[in-house]
């Protein structure tokens, strides 16, 4: 494998010290490949899973031509184009259980939503336009060939792709792959990743907070959020800052993980040797990313055995807990879905609103704000969450979007236009 480190940096725009948000997040979708394991599992169990391989359709969805609709099924060509025609009612086409008979000339059967089409038919006119005298029901001019027929494989048809390889399970394709009547899917295995925080300061919940400590919140917000993107996630505590225990937890992470995350020890005057031994414990490129929250970051792989031996993908996030957070969602997010399988990739809904505040802002940096979106008259308007120091959580706790402000862009003025992304239900 040539060097991680010398790929990236014949890699177009490559500088450590300042890449962009798009770049490095390109960068590290360039290197990534989604894992190989699979999985046979039953319909239910495979909501939020990776399909592995198309579900090839066995059967025409539907299979056979039915109506759409509640209402008398005839020939087209026995309606008068002009005005009424009468026709006599022969019988009852029910769903599940269909007229055997014939329609024909002037002839018509009552028939419900998914009943098979008797033969000869090819329209359906809805009950509520017409009327009955006795046997004779009357139905009225202006109706289509094929109006509310729904034909066979219509839907799907036999031999095809119904659901294609690379998308996760929805109910909605569960619903799909259930009226194939197939009942297993392959999918990939989930992605596996191991997680540590990292700080002298850090202390566990259920400890009483020495001075000068704080308690661990990352590992939760992590631990979340990786839950919910569907991962193992392999949860390895608090590590001191400490060589030895930090490169302990290294090698036992990258024996069994397919990515590690951290956080904490990669920023400006944090201790050297936590860069040193991930360098030496693998390629790991350290980046300044033109962004706020979330500057310093750390990308590459752990292979404490050298090459092609077990060894995994590290993301050495900054220690700030709103700082852990955007750069999960800007990047972490896509390299998790992108080792899973996913294809193709989501991209983050974006759509510009209405700051109802005004923002500071210098130029030269990505700045992620926290907002909250509501509607105005039909038009978005977002209001940026109070305090935006990237240690304080709880402007991502009443956030449902980030406030995205180009490096090009100064100050906003209240009113001013501004893209958002919106992160409700993303993760
Ligand atoms: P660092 O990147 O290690 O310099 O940490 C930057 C800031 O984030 C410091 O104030 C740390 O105390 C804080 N921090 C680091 N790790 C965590 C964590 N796991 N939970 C909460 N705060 C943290
Ligand atoms: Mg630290």
């Amino acid at each position: 494998m040539t060097s991680l480190l010398q790929t990236l940096s014949c890699a177009d725009g490559y500088d450590p010290d300042s890449l962009s948000v798009e770049r490095a997040r390109a960068l590290i979708l360039s290197l990534l490949q989604p894992v190989t394991g699979r999985e046979q599992l039953f319909v239910r169990q495979a909501l939020d899973r990776v399909l592995a391989a198309d579900v090839i359709s066995p059967i025409d969805v539907p299979a056979h031509d039915n109506s759409a609709m509640d209402g008398w099924a005839l020939r087209f060509d026995d309606l008068n184009p002009a005005g009424e025609t009468r026709l006599r009612n022969i019988g009852t086409a029910f769903a599940g259980r269909a007229f055997e008979g014939k329609v024909d000339a002037e002839t018509t059967v009552r028939i419900m939503t998914g009943a098979v089409l008797p033969e000869g038919v090819d329209c359906v006119v809805v009950q509520e336009v017409t009327r009955t005298e006795g046997d004779t029901v009357i139905i009225p001019a202006g109706q289509r060939r094929e109006q509310n027929i729904r034909r066979s494989g219509e839907d799907l048809s036999a031999g095809k792709p119904a659901v294609p390889a690379g998308k996760k399970l929805r109910p909605a394709e569960m619903g799909i792959i259930a009226s194939l009547g197939v009942a297993e899917v392959s999918v990939r295995r989930r992605v596996r990743v191991a997680l540590f925080s990292t700080g002298d300061e850090l202390c566990s919940l259920g400890t009483p907070l020495a001075p000068g400590a704080v308690y661990d919140s990352n590992r939760y917000t992590l631990w979340g959020m990786l839950t919910r993107l569907g991962c193992e996630v392999i949860d390895m505590g608090v590590v001191k800052d400490n060589p030895a225990a930090i490169e302990a937890a290294f090698r036992e992470a990258a024996t069994s993980a397919d990515a590690i995350i951290t956080s904490g020890g990669v920023s400006v005057g944090e201790a050297d040797f936590i860069k040193q031994l991930m360098t030496q414990l693998g390629e790991v490129a350290f980046w300044k990313i033109a962004m706020k929250p979330g500057r310093p970051m750390a990308f590459g792989r752990i292979e404490p055995d050298g090459q092609n031996h077990s060894g995994a993908w590290l993301f050495g996030l900054p220690g700030n807990p709103v700082a852990v957070m955007v750069t999960f969602y800007q990047f972490v997010r896509p390299a998790i879905l992108k080792l899973a399988g996913v294809d193709p990739l989501p991209d983050f809904p974006t759509f510009p609103a209405r700051c109802t505040e005004a923002i500071k802002k210098g130029k030269g940096r990505t700045e992620f704000q926290r907002g909250t979106l509501s509607c105005d008259n039909g038009a978005w308007c977002v209001r940026p969450t109070g305090a935006q120091g990237s240690g304080v959580l709880r402007s991502m706790s009443e956030a449902d979007c980030f406030i995205v402000l180009p490096p090009e862009q100064g100050n906003v003025a209240s009113d001013e236009i501004v893209q958002v992304q919106l992160m409700t239900g993303l993760i």
